[in-house]
């Protein structure tokens, strides 16, 4: 791995978990699991099955000390920004989520303060209760220092752009920090077909679920009521990059045609938003060809390194995006200064 860039690798989706947090998800198992098929599915996995490989990702995730300091060295990763891990807090009840995400942000900024050149971080909040939520967005910017929200997708079946949550973009738009929409499985309601093959997680499910999110809040005008938010999306953009063109052709049409009560008509393209109100990361994508055209397609500012650690730690995959065929001051904003500008580090 080069260690004569000349600039930090700033590494953008990378995951923890409190202990508290991973005795709660333990626990949740424990009572023959939730009711959320996914999440079962998902930390039934990462926390009980035997193999080496999710043994290492579930003591990785817990460790925010030495351990996680030696593999970023080893990586070549200046610094982390570090956010819960999915699903968050976003799979428990109001009152205890609103609780766990507290202690998380307070945990997060007192890791952060032991290392503070190495980390920086997001603030988990429970979209459970959007006024508690929008309040704990507010103290772990202003009071912890976090540099935005994570919100591991839907929660409990239900997206950001529900006029409920509101409070939550208008928060974020206020103290002008981005939402971090990070993947999370299909809820119950569209996870069946994902499971009977094995999809509903980072191999397909993820994308399919979170690209949906980013499309409805979107199409539901989001952007037109909160013209400053700003939206991070994870994995070169969950797949919405390659659809801008059928996106705008088809959304355009429906919405002149009057075809759904529930599309409002936008002020711009569907793409527009997508181009100026969202930023994207590589995570768990170290491959050029993709990563080549969300440059060409969104804009050199608008996508930045990320790993995906603990669960997509291949210390080899830096190699990959240290030899993208760009300019140096291009690949420079995309490890450093385009992360520095959008979490304002
Ligand atoms: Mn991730």
């Amino acid at each position: 791995m080069r260690t004569d860039l000349g600039f930090k690798r700033i590494a953008t989706e990378e995951a923890f978990g409190t202990k508290e947090l991973m005795k709660a998800y333990r626990d949740l198992l424990a009572r023959k699991g939730s009711d959320d098929i996914g999440f079962n599915s998902l930390m039934g996995y990462y926390l009980t099955n035997p193999s080496e490989r999710t043994r290492a990702v579930a003591a990785r995730l817990e460790d925010l000390g030495q351990r996680r300091i030696d593999d970023m060295d080893a990586t070549g990763i200046a610094m982390q920004i570090l956010s819960i891990t999915s699903p968050g807090v976003q799979v428990f009840g109001a009152d205890q989520a609103v609780g766990l995400a507290r202690s998380a942000n307070d945990e997060l900024a007192a890791a952060i303060a032991a290392h503070p050149t190495r980390y920086a971080g997001l603030a988990a909040i429970a979209p459970q209760n959007p006024q508690a939520a929008a309040k704990e967005l507010e103290r772990a910017v202003t009071k912890l220092g976090l540099k935005g929200a994570i919100v591991n997708s839907h929660t409990q079946g239900e997206y950001l752009d529900d006029p409920k949550f509101g409070d939550i973009l208008a928060a974020a738009e206020a103290l002008d920090v981005p939402i971090y929409i990070h993947p999370n499985t299909p809820s119950n309601a569209m996870i069946k077909p994902f499971m009977e093959r094995g999809l509903d997680g980072a191999v397909f499910g993820f994308a399919v679920e979170t690209g949906l999110h980013a499309l409805r809040l979107v199409v539901s005008g989001a952007f037109d009521r909160f013209p400053r938010l700003k939206i991070v999306l994870g994995h070169l953009g969950e797949g919405l990059p390659y659809w801008l063109f059928r996106i705008d052709f088809m959304h355009g049409g429906s919405v002149r045609s009057g075809r759904y009560a529930s599309q409002p008509k936008l002020k711009y393209a569907a793409s527009h938003y997508l181009r100026e109100n969202f930023y994207y990361t590589t995570s768990g994508m170290a491959w050029t060809p993709p990563i080549r055209y969300v440059q060409d397609v969104m804009g050199m500012d608008r996508l930045m390194y990320a790993m995906d650690y603990p669960y997509q730690f291949v210390p080899e995959e830096v190699n990959v995006t240290d030899e993208l065929p760009i300019a140096y001051e291009d690949l420079k904003a995309f490890y450093q200064t385009n992360a520095e500008r959008v979490f304002k580090l």
